[in-house]
Protein backbone atom coordinates (compact mmCIF):
# COMPACT_ATOMS: atom_id res chain seq x y z
CA UNK A 1 0.00 0.00 0.00
CA UNK A 2 1.13 3.45 -0.66
CA UNK A 3 1.29 6.35 2.01
CA UNK A 4 -1.29 8.19 -0.31
CA UNK A 5 -4.47 7.02 0.25
CA UNK A 6 -6.79 6.56 -2.41
CA UNK A 7 -10.64 6.67 -1.70
CA UNK A 8 -11.36 3.48 -1.42
CA UNK A 9 -15.23 1.91 -1.98
CA UNK A 10 -17.20 0.02 0.79
CA UNK A 11 -16.38 -3.40 -0.27
CA UNK A 12 -12.58 -2.67 0.17
CA UNK A 13 -12.85 -0.37 2.99
CA UNK A 14 -14.43 -3.47 4.79
CA UNK A 15 -12.10 -5.87 3.94
CA UNK A 16 -8.85 -3.52 5.06
CA UNK A 17 -9.86 -2.70 8.16
CA UNK A 18 -6.47 -1.82 10.41
CA UNK A 19 -5.64 -4.62 12.55
CA UNK A 20 -4.28 -3.50 16.22
CA UNK A 21 -0.62 -2.97 16.63
CA UNK A 22 1.33 -5.63 17.29
CA UNK A 23 2.74 -5.15 21.41
CA UNK A 24 5.18 -6.32 23.13
CA UNK A 25 3.39 -6.94 26.58
CA UNK A 26 2.34 -10.41 27.00
CA UNK A 27 -1.45 -11.72 27.50
CA UNK A 28 -1.93 -14.03 30.47
CA UNK A 29 -4.56 -16.18 28.60
CA UNK A 30 -3.22 -17.49 25.12
CA UNK A 31 -4.54 -15.71 22.01
CA UNK A 32 -6.00 -17.42 19.64
CA UNK A 33 -4.62 -16.99 15.68
CA UNK A 34 -8.09 -18.19 13.76
CA UNK A 35 -6.25 -17.46 10.54
CA UNK A 36 -5.51 -19.84 7.61
CA UNK A 37 -2.58 -17.36 6.14
CA UNK A 38 0.12 -15.24 8.15
CA UNK A 39 1.05 -11.52 5.84
CA UNK A 40 4.61 -10.78 4.58
CA UNK A 41 6.22 -7.67 4.17
CA UNK A 42 7.69 -8.44 0.93
CA UNK A 43 7.85 -11.19 -1.52
CA UNK A 44 10.85 -11.70 -0.52
CA UNK A 45 10.28 -12.40 3.25
CA UNK A 46 7.26 -14.60 2.02
CA UNK A 47 9.80 -16.84 0.11
CA UNK A 48 12.30 -16.72 2.68
CA UNK A 49 9.96 -18.13 5.63
CA UNK A 50 8.29 -20.80 3.46
CA UNK A 51 11.77 -22.13 2.27
CA UNK A 52 12.46 -22.18 6.43
CA UNK A 53 15.10 -19.91 5.98
CA UNK A 54 13.97 -17.47 7.95
CA UNK A 55 11.59 -18.03 11.22
CA UNK A 56 7.39 -17.48 10.66
CA UNK A 57 4.18 -18.43 10.55
CA UNK A 58 3.01 -18.92 6.30
CA UNK A 59 0.21 -20.91 6.47
CA UNK A 60 -2.22 -22.27 9.43
CA UNK A 61 -2.26 -26.28 8.64
CA UNK A 62 1.72 -25.47 7.98
CA UNK A 63 1.93 -23.90 11.26
CA UNK A 64 -0.44 -21.93 14.08
CA UNK A 65 1.02 -20.16 16.82
CA UNK A 66 -2.05 -21.65 18.77
CA UNK A 67 -1.66 -24.83 17.79
CA UNK A 68 2.17 -24.78 18.48
CA UNK A 69 1.89 -23.00 22.00
CA UNK A 70 -0.32 -26.22 22.76
CA UNK A 71 2.37 -28.85 21.80
CA UNK A 72 4.94 -27.18 23.29
CA UNK A 73 3.17 -27.14 26.30
CA UNK A 74 3.09 -30.96 26.43
CA UNK A 75 6.97 -31.22 25.26
CA UNK A 76 7.17 -29.04 28.55
CA UNK A 77 5.45 -31.59 30.78
CA UNK A 78 6.72 -34.84 28.75
CA UNK A 79 10.30 -33.62 28.73
CA UNK A 80 10.57 -32.47 32.48
CA UNK A 81 13.51 -34.57 33.78
CA UNK A 82 15.45 -35.09 29.80
CA UNK A 83 18.51 -33.88 28.85
CA UNK A 84 17.43 -33.58 25.14
CA UNK A 85 15.75 -30.80 23.45
CA UNK A 86 12.03 -31.78 23.27
CA UNK A 87 9.56 -31.04 21.16
CA UNK A 88 6.35 -31.60 20.15
CA UNK A 89 3.58 -31.11 16.95
CA UNK A 90 -0.19 -30.91 17.62
CA UNK A 91 -2.67 -32.51 15.23
CA UNK A 92 -6.15 -32.85 14.58
CA UNK A 93 -6.89 -35.58 16.33
CA UNK A 94 -5.11 -39.16 18.18
CA UNK A 95 -5.37 -41.07 15.36
CA UNK A 96 -3.99 -38.05 12.78
CA UNK A 97 -1.15 -37.74 15.26
CA UNK A 98 -0.81 -41.99 15.66
CA UNK A 99 -0.71 -42.37 12.12
CA UNK A 100 1.99 -39.41 11.23
CA UNK A 101 4.17 -40.63 14.39
CA UNK A 102 4.15 -44.27 12.53
CA UNK A 103 4.58 -43.33 8.98
CA UNK A 104 6.88 -41.05 9.27
CA UNK A 105 9.42 -43.60 10.84
CA UNK A 106 8.36 -46.54 8.75
CA UNK A 107 8.27 -47.41 5.15
CA UNK A 108 7.75 -49.91 2.63
CA UNK A 109 9.68 -53.31 3.53
CA UNK A 110 9.55 -52.13 6.96
CA UNK A 111 8.29 -53.88 9.96
CA UNK A 112 6.41 -52.76 13.29
CA UNK A 113 6.44 -54.73 16.61
CA UNK A 114 2.92 -53.43 18.36
CA UNK A 115 1.13 -54.57 21.17
CA UNK A 116 -1.78 -56.57 20.44
CA UNK A 117 -3.95 -54.50 23.32
CA UNK A 118 -3.80 -51.19 21.13
CA UNK A 119 -6.30 -49.04 20.60
CA UNK A 120 -8.14 -50.31 17.92
CA UNK A 121 -7.68 -47.61 15.46
CA UNK A 122 -3.98 -47.92 15.76
CA UNK A 123 -4.87 -51.64 14.99
CA UNK A 124 -6.48 -51.14 12.10
CA UNK A 125 -4.18 -48.47 10.86
CA UNK A 126 -1.51 -51.11 11.21
CA UNK A 127 -3.54 -54.26 10.07
CA UNK A 128 -5.92 -52.94 7.25
CA UNK A 129 -4.10 -49.53 6.02
CA UNK A 130 -0.10 -49.87 6.28
CA UNK A 131 -0.33 -53.59 5.00
CA UNK A 132 -1.81 -52.11 2.17
CA UNK A 133 1.67 -50.11 1.53
CA UNK A 134 4.08 -52.90 2.21
CA UNK A 135 4.26 -52.04 5.94
CA UNK A 136 4.38 -55.65 7.82
CA UNK A 137 3.25 -55.92 11.75
CA UNK A 138 3.63 -58.27 14.82
CA UNK A 139 0.89 -58.06 17.65
CA UNK A 140 2.54 -59.01 20.61
CA UNK A 141 -0.12 -60.55 23.03
CA UNK A 142 0.58 -60.23 26.72
CA UNK A 143 3.34 -57.44 28.33
CA UNK A 144 6.21 -59.41 28.25
CA UNK A 145 9.25 -57.81 26.77
CA UNK A 146 10.65 -61.61 26.25
CA UNK A 147 7.84 -61.63 23.50
CA UNK A 148 8.59 -58.55 22.45
CA UNK A 149 11.82 -59.06 21.53
CA UNK A 150 10.82 -62.51 19.59
CA UNK A 151 9.21 -60.44 17.88
CA UNK A 152 11.44 -58.59 16.73
CA UNK A 153 13.38 -58.90 12.52
CA UNK A 154 15.90 -57.56 10.87
CA UNK A 155 13.36 -55.05 9.67
CA UNK A 156 12.01 -53.82 12.83
CA UNK A 157 12.29 -49.96 12.68
CA UNK A 158 9.03 -49.18 15.33
CA UNK A 159 8.09 -50.72 18.56
CA UNK A 160 4.86 -49.14 19.62
CA UNK A 161 3.09 -49.89 22.65
CA UNK A 162 0.70 -48.29 25.47
CA UNK A 163 1.60 -46.55 28.76
CA UNK A 164 -1.54 -48.18 30.36
CA UNK A 165 -3.83 -50.98 28.30
CA UNK A 166 -7.32 -50.67 27.38
CA UNK A 167 -9.36 -52.42 29.41
CA UNK A 168 -6.95 -54.77 31.41
CA UNK A 169 -5.22 -51.78 32.69
CA UNK A 170 -1.19 -53.62 31.99
CA UNK A 171 1.29 -51.11 32.49
CA UNK A 172 3.93 -51.06 30.18
CA UNK A 173 7.28 -52.60 30.85
CA UNK A 174 8.69 -48.73 29.43
CA UNK A 175 12.58 -49.62 30.18
CA UNK A 176 12.92 -53.06 28.83
CA UNK A 177 10.93 -52.31 25.83
CA UNK A 178 13.19 -48.84 24.86
CA UNK A 179 16.08 -52.06 25.48
CA UNK A 180 14.26 -54.45 23.11
CA UNK A 181 13.78 -51.45 20.56
CA UNK A 182 16.80 -49.57 20.66
CA UNK A 183 18.73 -53.31 20.50
CA UNK A 184 17.19 -53.51 17.31
CA UNK A 185 17.81 -50.42 15.59
CA UNK A 186 14.34 -49.75 16.12
CA UNK A 187 12.66 -46.61 17.84
CA UNK A 188 10.02 -47.29 20.90
CA UNK A 189 6.65 -45.35 20.33
CA UNK A 190 4.34 -44.88 23.28
CA UNK A 191 0.52 -43.94 23.24
CA UNK A 192 0.24 -42.20 26.65
CA UNK A 193 -3.39 -41.29 26.40
CA UNK A 194 -4.49 -43.49 29.78
CA UNK A 195 -1.31 -42.38 31.90
CA UNK A 196 -0.75 -38.58 30.97
CA UNK A 197 2.64 -36.92 31.87
CA UNK A 198 1.37 -36.23 35.19
CA UNK A 199 1.58 -40.36 35.93
CA UNK A 200 4.49 -41.09 33.10
CA UNK A 201 6.55 -39.34 31.16
CA UNK A 202 8.02 -42.31 28.84
CA UNK A 203 10.98 -40.46 27.24
CA UNK A 204 12.45 -40.36 31.21
CA UNK A 205 12.07 -44.34 30.93
CA UNK A 206 14.41 -44.32 27.14
CA UNK A 207 10.98 -43.69 25.01
CA UNK A 208 11.37 -42.07 21.56
CA UNK A 209 8.39 -40.81 20.73
CA UNK A 210 4.98 -39.81 22.89
CA UNK A 211 1.74 -39.16 21.59
CA UNK A 212 -1.68 -38.62 23.26
CA UNK A 213 -5.36 -38.80 22.01
CA UNK A 214 -5.57 -35.36 23.49
CA UNK A 215 -9.30 -35.53 23.54
CA UNK A 216 -9.18 -37.60 26.41
CA UNK A 217 -7.08 -36.06 29.41
CA UNK A 218 -5.47 -33.49 27.83
CA UNK A 219 -8.62 -31.62 27.32
CA UNK A 220 -10.29 -32.89 29.79
CA UNK A 221 -13.81 -31.97 29.21
CA UNK A 222 -15.04 -34.01 26.65
CA UNK A 223 -15.17 -30.86 24.55
CA UNK A 224 -12.37 -30.86 21.47
CA UNK A 225 -10.66 -33.73 19.64
CA UNK A 226 -7.14 -33.04 19.17
CA UNK A 227 -3.69 -35.66 19.31
CA UNK A 228 0.05 -34.61 19.87
CA UNK A 229 3.26 -36.39 19.35
CA UNK A 230 6.47 -35.27 21.28
CA UNK A 231 9.76 -36.55 20.83
CA UNK A 232 13.55 -35.54 20.29
CA UNK A 233 13.61 -33.24 17.81
CA UNK A 234 15.66 -35.70 15.05
CA UNK A 235 12.49 -37.80 15.75
CA UNK A 236 10.18 -35.51 15.50
CA UNK A 237 10.96 -33.41 12.44
CA UNK A 238 9.93 -36.16 10.17
CA UNK A 239 6.31 -36.40 12.27
CA UNK A 240 5.70 -32.51 11.51
CA UNK A 241 6.40 -32.88 7.74
CA UNK A 242 3.85 -36.16 7.44
CA UNK A 243 1.49 -33.89 9.56
CA UNK A 244 1.64 -30.92 6.49
CA UNK A 245 1.46 -33.90 3.82
CA UNK A 246 -1.13 -35.47 5.23
CA UNK A 247 -3.11 -32.33 6.10
CA UNK A 248 -4.39 -33.16 10.14
CA UNK A 249 -3.77 -30.03 11.33
CA UNK A 250 -5.25 -28.54 14.77
CA UNK A 251 -7.59 -26.20 14.65
CA UNK A 252 -6.48 -23.10 16.73
CA UNK A 253 -10.05 -23.02 18.86
CA UNK A 254 -9.46 -26.28 19.73
CA UNK A 255 -5.53 -25.73 20.30
CA UNK A 256 -6.88 -23.00 22.88
CA UNK A 257 -9.34 -25.30 24.07
CA UNK A 258 -6.87 -28.43 24.86
CA UNK A 259 -3.69 -26.01 25.67
CA UNK A 260 -6.19 -24.52 28.79
CA UNK A 261 -6.74 -28.29 29.65
CA UNK A 262 -3.55 -28.55 29.99
CA UNK A 263 -2.94 -26.40 32.65
CA UNK A 264 -5.48 -27.98 35.16
CA UNK A 265 -4.29 -31.48 33.86
CA UNK A 266 -2.38 -32.42 37.39
CA UNK A 267 -5.13 -31.28 39.49
CA UNK A 268 -7.52 -32.96 37.29
CA UNK A 269 -5.53 -36.09 37.34
CA UNK A 270 -4.94 -35.85 40.79
CA UNK A 271 -8.47 -36.69 41.57
CA UNK A 272 -9.23 -38.93 39.25
CA UNK A 273 -6.67 -41.41 40.31
CA UNK A 274 -7.47 -40.52 44.24
CA UNK A 275 -11.24 -40.77 43.35
CA UNK A 276 -10.56 -44.57 41.26
CA UNK A 277 -8.78 -45.74 43.96
CA UNK A 278 -11.42 -45.23 46.26
CA UNK A 279 -14.19 -46.83 43.45
CA UNK A 280 -11.60 -49.56 42.82
CA UNK A 281 -11.42 -50.30 46.23
CA UNK A 282 -15.12 -50.12 46.88
CA UNK A 283 -16.24 -52.57 43.80
CA UNK A 284 -13.32 -55.20 44.80
CA UNK A 285 -15.85 -55.94 48.26
CA UNK A 286 -18.85 -55.91 46.30
CA UNK A 287 -20.67 -59.72 46.27
CA UNK A 288 -21.90 -59.11 42.53
CA UNK A 289 -18.18 -58.23 41.20
CA UNK A 290 -15.57 -61.03 39.87
CA UNK A 291 -12.12 -58.70 39.48
CA UNK A 292 -11.47 -55.42 39.36
CA UNK A 293 -8.60 -54.14 36.78
CA UNK A 294 -6.50 -51.27 38.59
CA UNK A 295 -2.99 -50.81 38.65
CA UNK A 296 -3.53 -48.66 41.74
CA UNK A 297 -4.46 -52.06 43.59
CA UNK A 298 -1.84 -54.48 44.93
CA UNK A 299 -3.91 -57.39 43.54
CA UNK A 300 -3.02 -56.15 39.76
CA UNK A 301 -0.23 -57.86 38.15
CA UNK A 302 1.28 -54.89 36.95
CA UNK A 303 0.94 -52.77 40.42
CA UNK A 304 4.65 -53.17 41.38
CA UNK A 305 5.43 -52.07 38.26
CA UNK A 306 3.53 -48.97 38.14
CA UNK A 307 4.19 -48.27 41.45
CA UNK A 308 8.45 -48.10 39.90
CA UNK A 309 7.09 -46.07 36.64
CA UNK A 310 4.10 -43.72 37.76
CA UNK A 311 4.73 -40.68 40.34
CA UNK A 312 3.54 -40.19 43.57
CA UNK A 313 1.30 -43.12 44.27
CA UNK A 314 -1.12 -41.97 41.00
CA UNK A 315 -2.28 -44.27 39.36
CA UNK A 316 -4.90 -42.56 36.74
CA UNK A 317 -8.78 -42.28 36.22
CA UNK A 318 -9.31 -45.72 34.10
CA UNK A 319 -10.89 -49.01 36.23
CA UNK A 320 -12.04 -51.92 34.79
CA UNK A 321 -14.61 -53.97 36.48
CA UNK A 322 -15.84 -57.63 35.58
CA UNK A 323 -19.23 -58.33 37.06
CA UNK A 324 -19.88 -61.99 38.03
CA UNK A 325 -22.34 -63.86 34.85
CA UNK A 326 -22.19 -63.14 31.28
CA UNK A 327 -22.33 -60.81 28.60
CA UNK A 328 -25.77 -59.18 30.09
CA UNK A 329 -23.85 -58.57 33.56
CA UNK A 330 -21.98 -56.01 31.91
CA UNK A 331 -24.76 -54.76 30.23
CA UNK A 332 -27.16 -54.46 33.12
CA UNK A 333 -24.77 -52.94 35.27
CA UNK A 334 -24.03 -49.98 32.56
CA UNK A 335 -27.79 -49.80 32.20
CA UNK A 336 -28.28 -49.57 36.14
CA UNK A 337 -26.23 -46.53 37.01
CA UNK A 338 -27.33 -43.16 37.53
CA UNK A 339 -24.35 -40.90 37.24
CA UNK A 340 -22.12 -43.14 34.98
CA UNK A 341 -23.22 -42.29 31.20
CA UNK A 342 -22.27 -45.44 28.46
CA UNK A 343 -20.47 -42.87 25.79
CA UNK A 344 -17.75 -43.12 23.68
CA UNK A 345 -14.23 -41.75 25.06
CA UNK A 346 -12.73 -40.88 28.48
CA UNK A 347 -10.68 -38.72 30.42
CA UNK A 348 -13.59 -36.41 30.90
CA UNK A 349 -15.45 -34.58 33.49
CA UNK A 350 -18.36 -37.14 33.61
CA UNK A 351 -18.42 -40.89 34.59
CA UNK A 352 -18.23 -42.33 31.49
CA UNK A 353 -18.83 -46.58 30.99
CA UNK A 354 -18.37 -48.98 28.68
CA UNK A 355 -18.93 -52.60 27.92
CA UNK A 356 -16.28 -53.89 26.87
CA UNK A 357 -17.71 -56.87 24.99
CA UNK A 358 -20.27 -55.01 22.96
CA UNK A 359 -18.56 -51.57 22.08
CA UNK A 360 -14.45 -51.05 21.90
CA UNK A 361 -13.76 -55.20 21.50
CA UNK A 362 -16.67 -56.20 19.62
CA UNK A 363 -14.95 -58.03 16.86
CA UNK A 364 -13.88 -60.51 19.02
CA UNK A 365 -15.38 -63.73 20.14
CA UNK A 366 -15.56 -64.50 23.75
CA UNK A 367 -12.41 -67.06 23.38
CA UNK A 368 -10.35 -64.13 21.98
CA UNK A 369 -11.69 -62.14 24.74
CA UNK A 370 -10.17 -64.74 27.22
CA UNK A 371 -6.88 -64.49 25.72
CA UNK A 372 -6.62 -60.77 26.20
CA UNK A 373 -7.67 -61.09 29.66
CA UNK A 374 -11.18 -59.28 29.47
CA UNK A 375 -14.35 -60.93 30.74
CA UNK A 376 -17.60 -60.96 28.75
CA UNK A 377 -19.00 -59.19 31.30
CA UNK A 378 -16.42 -56.39 31.33
CA UNK A 379 -16.87 -52.90 32.14
CA UNK A 380 -14.45 -49.99 31.35
CA UNK A 381 -14.92 -47.21 33.84
CA UNK A 382 -13.69 -43.54 33.27
CA UNK A 383 -13.69 -42.03 36.37
CA UNK A 384 -15.03 -38.47 36.48
CA UNK A 385 -14.78 -35.68 38.96
CA UNK A 386 -17.99 -36.41 40.54
CA UNK A 387 -18.21 -36.73 44.62
CA UNK A 388 -15.68 -39.80 44.99
CA UNK A 389 -18.64 -41.16 48.11
CA UNK A 390 -21.78 -40.59 45.24
CA UNK A 391 -19.65 -42.45 42.20
CA UNK A 392 -19.00 -45.90 45.24
CA UNK A 393 -22.96 -44.99 45.88
CA UNK A 394 -24.49 -45.30 42.33
CA UNK A 395 -21.78 -48.63 41.39
CA UNK A 396 -23.32 -50.10 44.96
CA UNK A 397 -26.93 -49.56 43.95
CA UNK A 398 -25.97 -50.61 40.23
CA UNK A 399 -24.40 -53.98 41.21
CA UNK A 400 -26.82 -54.93 44.27
CA UNK A 401 -29.32 -55.09 41.21
CA UNK A 402 -27.30 -57.72 39.55
CA UNK A 403 -27.45 -59.97 42.30
N1 LIG B 1 -5.28 -43.85 21.69
C1 LIG B 1 -6.09 -44.24 22.68
C2 LIG B 1 -5.53 -44.97 23.85
C3 LIG B 1 -7.46 -43.96 22.61
O1 LIG B 1 -8.28 -44.36 23.60
C4 LIG B 1 -7.96 -43.27 21.47
C5 LIG B 1 -9.42 -42.96 21.34
O2 LIG B 1 -10.23 -43.45 22.06
C6 LIG B 1 -7.07 -42.89 20.47
C7 LIG B 1 -5.74 -43.19 20.60
C8 LIG B 1 -7.55 -42.16 19.24
O3 LIG B 1 -7.76 -40.82 19.56
P1 LIG B 1 -8.81 -39.87 18.79
O4 LIG B 1 -10.18 -40.44 19.03
O5 LIG B 1 -8.59 -38.52 19.43
O6 LIG B 1 -8.44 -39.88 17.35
Amino acid sequence: MTDSQPSYGEGTRAVHTPHPPAFEQEPLGLPVYRTASFAFSSANEFAEVLGGRAPGYSYSRVDNPTADAFATAVAALEGHGVDDDIVGQPFASGMAAISSAVMAHVGAGDHVVCAAAVYGGTWSLLANVLSRFGVTASFVEGNDPADYRAAVTDRTRLVWVETIANPTLAVADLPELAAVAHEAGALLGVDSTFATPVLCRPLEHGADMVMHSATKYLGGHGDVTGGVVVGRRDVIDPVRHLRIDLGGALSPDDAFLLHRGVSTLPLRVSRHSASAMVLAEALATHPAVARVHYPGLSSHRDHPLATKIFDAGRFGGMVSVDPHGDRDAGILLCDRLRLGMPASSLGGTRTIVSHVASTTHRQLADTDLARAGIAPSTVRISVGLEDPGDLVADFAQALDGLR
